[in-house]
């Protein structure tokens, strides 16, 4: 549903994006003979703004295709509502410097056949109701596979990313004569998401007024479940290889869809995109070659302090100077500096580091720390927006005290800035719900420490004090749910106050160290180049 690529081709929300987007562009440095197929999002997701007191503004980022994607002469129809639409693409082309080279299609209704109100089908990145999306879904599962027949490429498997793109398996089943056996070794199924809600779920009233005759509804039934559509058990229940994107993701997928056999394959995060200019300098003249091969980063310690202190003061400068253009936090080069920017949402836990201000001040008083936040919340979630108020009535309450600034319009170049010009790296979601994360992979090409709670890919990254540090406890304990919360922040604040700000200010050394281990041992690891050979290997071939 959707792909960040570029800033400037605004058709991401958040992680789901930046994963595919890093897919493509890992797949094509690989040489991976691979097409990737989503929506145009004529209307982006949107741009955020905040107001005196955090209220989010939300603005509609339109944006023009023609500028950067080629119109592609081919088209599909599909039937929505027994009504032809027209489906176009537009293609680009993801060229990378090792010769490969991966067609990301970018479907769209805004064609003069259709009626007016389907034109605007394939404008906006998760808006609308669930007939929207479900009319969405339709062109991105249906009019992807007729695209790509229409375009004339042969496809041998079809890795839906997410359930929003499974109707493409109704689509093969239709080919197939109904043989699900057959449709089932076509598919790939990557589920992204530990919590019920997450999953789309259509009425069958609205699937029978869309769908029409496209299917027999009994059958769909047995397929997706008897009391709605669900788009996840669509997708469970016609794929061969079914993943989670970290190994705890794997075991909650389990417990969640009890029957199915399911993988695993870490996410990662493409290497040269991440790492900010001044360290791919570095590693360029110490580690030649390690955008293609970063299992080089290993030898980082090849690499003298100085020179990755410098280069991270780089990187630190850069974010430093946009926090005092935009907003009058007034911070510097010299203090600890910790980053946060994640979707606002209820489980993300915005305000968690503000849970006690009292130790955070005395934490501050040790050595002073500075904090920068960013994150969108979803147009309609409410709670998720007055989480960044609450930031901001903390901001007013620390005023003089603690420099704090949430910066606005969380995307991909704020991120690349945030996650390599902290010094720490937090992460406070509520376990289990992480299925992965990936922003704490980035920071690591960094160099920038990850301090986090034990949940998604961090479980498997984490030696603690020595590729960063934990919140909370390990995932088997045995432990109530309020004692883990408090659990979580005793350890966030005297970790903070005892073992982070006096390394960072009277141990360099120990410093310095970590964030090497934190290229070596974590980045070296987490990256998209290992995951897309895993794919490759273990659910493509
Ligand atoms: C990497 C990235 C994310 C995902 O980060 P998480 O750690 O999974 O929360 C979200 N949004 C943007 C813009 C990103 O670059």
């Amino acid at each position: 549903m959707e792909i960040g690529l570029l800033s400037d081709i605004p058709t991401y929300a958040g992680g789901l994006g930046t994963l595919a987007g890093d897919t493509i562009k890992s797949s094509a440095d690989l040489k991976l003979p691979l097409i990737a197929v989503t929506l145009i999002s004529r209307l982006g997701y949107f741009r955020q703004e905040l107001g005196e007191r955090g209220e989010q503004i939300e603005l509609s980022v339109p944006w023009n295709p023609s500028h950067l994607l080629v119109r592609w002469p081919a088209e599909a129809t599909v039937q929505i509502q027994n009504r032809d639409v027209r489906v176009g693409a537009w293609i680009y082309n993801q060229q990378s410097p090792t010769g490969g080279a991966v067609p990301v299609l970018f479907l769209d209704t805004d064609l003069e056949a259709n009626r007016s109100d389907d034109r605007t089908i394939t404008d906006h990145l998760y808006g609308g109701d669930d007939s929207y999306r479900l009319k969405q879904e339709m062109v991105l599962g249906i009019g992807g596979v007729r695209i790509l027949e229409a375009l004339g490429t042969e496809i041998r498997k079809y890795h839906m990313n997410e359930g929003q793109s499974s109707l493409l398996t109704l689509e093969l089943l239709k080919r197939y004569g109904m043989d699900a056996e057959a449709v089932k070794d076509l598919c790939i199924f990557t589920t992204h998401t530990p919590v019920q809600a997450g999953h789309d779920k259509f009425d069958y009233s609205l699937v029978r007024d869309l769908l029409g005759d496209f299917i027999d509804i009994e059958v769909l039934k047995k397929l997706a479940g008897a009391d709605r559509l669900n788009m996840t058990g669509l997708a469970l229940n016609l794929s061969n290889y079914i993943n989670g994107v970290a190994k705890r993701h794997r075991a909650t997928s389990m417990d969640m869809f009890p029957g199915y056999e399911i993988h695993s394959i870490t996410n990662g995060v493409h290497s040269f995109t991440w790492t900010c200019p001044c360290l791919q300098k570095l590693f360029d003249k110490y580690m030649p070659g390690w955008a293609n091969e970063p299992e080089m980063l290993l030898r980082v310690n090849g690499c003298p302090d100085e020179e990755i202190w410098k280069a991270h003061m780089g990187a630190k400068r850069d974010l430093i100077d946009q926090v005092n253009r935009e907003t009058d936090a007034d911070m510097d080069d010299e203090s600890l500096t910790i980053g946060f920017a994640r979707r606002a949402t209820m489980y993300k836990r915005t305000t968690f580091l503000f849970s006690d201000l009292q130790r955070l001040r005395r934490a501050n008083h040790k050595g002073t720390i500075q904090i920068v936040l960013a994150g969108k919340a979803h147009p309609r979630d409410e709670e998720g927006k007055k989480a960044i108020q609450s930031v901001f009535e903390i901001m007013d309450i620390l005023h003089n005290e603690i420099k704090i600034a949430y910066l606005q319009d969380y995307n991909m170049p704020l991120a690349a800035k945030m996650v390599s010009g902290a010094d720490v790296w937090l992460n406070t979601p509520l376990p289990p719900q992480e299925a992965s994360g990936t922003s704490g992979m980035k920071a690591a090409h960094n160099g920038v420490v990850n301090f986090s709670v034990l949940d998604g890919w961090w479980i498997e990254g984490w030696i603690e004090g020595v590729t960063g540090w934990s919140i909370g406890p390990e995932p088997g304990e045995d432990i109530s749910f309020e004692m883990a919360r408090k659990r979580e922040i005793e350890d966030f604040y005297s970790k903070l106050e005892y073992i982070i700000i006096p390394m960072f200010y009277q141990r360099r050394d120990y410093w310095m160290r970590m964030m090497k281990n934190s290229i070596g041992m974590i980045a070296s690891f987490f990256n998209s180049h290992r995951m897309m050979r895993r794919y490759v290997t273990e659910a493509y071939l």
